[in-house]
């Protein structure tokens, strides 16, 4: 079933980044905004990213965390407040691309699919019969020969006059 999706992490779920999480990442950047490419500022005006969403990731139940892990270097990003926002609620040009409208398309998408998933089964009839192997090889004709005529012309028969051949 695609109707939901069943290992999403539960609603709201957020994990503290640990400071060393965020020195790393600040340093892997070199104290670059992962969205603008300017330098980073003060420590408040930078916040850290979820690529992708923690909401958008599967859940690991036994863990309690998402895959990958929602604390994993490597899928935080470091950003100035305002280029972060821009990319969570969309800016005020587009919402295409936030995080907010993509776990929305990301679920409506799941129920058109398995909604197009039923209809192609139900229509899934035999209604076209390719008709394949089903073609006869071309059949020679007998050589029939050619009807022996007299000389005059006309179709040779038993009563025939005059023939110049010579019988038996
Ligand atoms: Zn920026």
């Amino acid at each position: 079933m695609f109707a939901e999706l069943p290992l999403a992490p539960p609603p709201g779920f957020r994990k503290a980044i640990p400071d060393k999480v965020k020195l790393e990442v600040v340093i892997k950047q070199h104290s670059l905004c992962a969205t603008c490419g300017e330098k980073l500022g003060k420590l408040e005006d930078t916040q850290f990213d979820h690529v992708p969403a923690v909401q958008m990731r599967c859940w690991d139940p036994v863990a309690k965390d998402t895959v990958p892990p929602s604390n994993d270097e490597e899928c935080i990003f470091a950003k100035h407040v305002g280029c972060h926002a821009e990319k969570t609620f969309g800016s005020k040009a587009s919402k295409r691309g936030a995080d907010v409208t993509e776990i929305a398309r990301t679920k409506r998408i799941a129920k058109e699919t398995e909604a197009f998933r039923r209809r192609i089964l139900a229509k899934n009839e035999p209604d076209v019969t390719v008709e394949l192997g089903n073609k006869r090889p071309k059949k020679k004709w007998p050589s029939r020969p050619f009807d022996r005529r007299g000389k005059n012309g006309k179709p040779r028969s038993g009563c025939e006059e005059g023939s110049s051949e010579a019988d038996g």
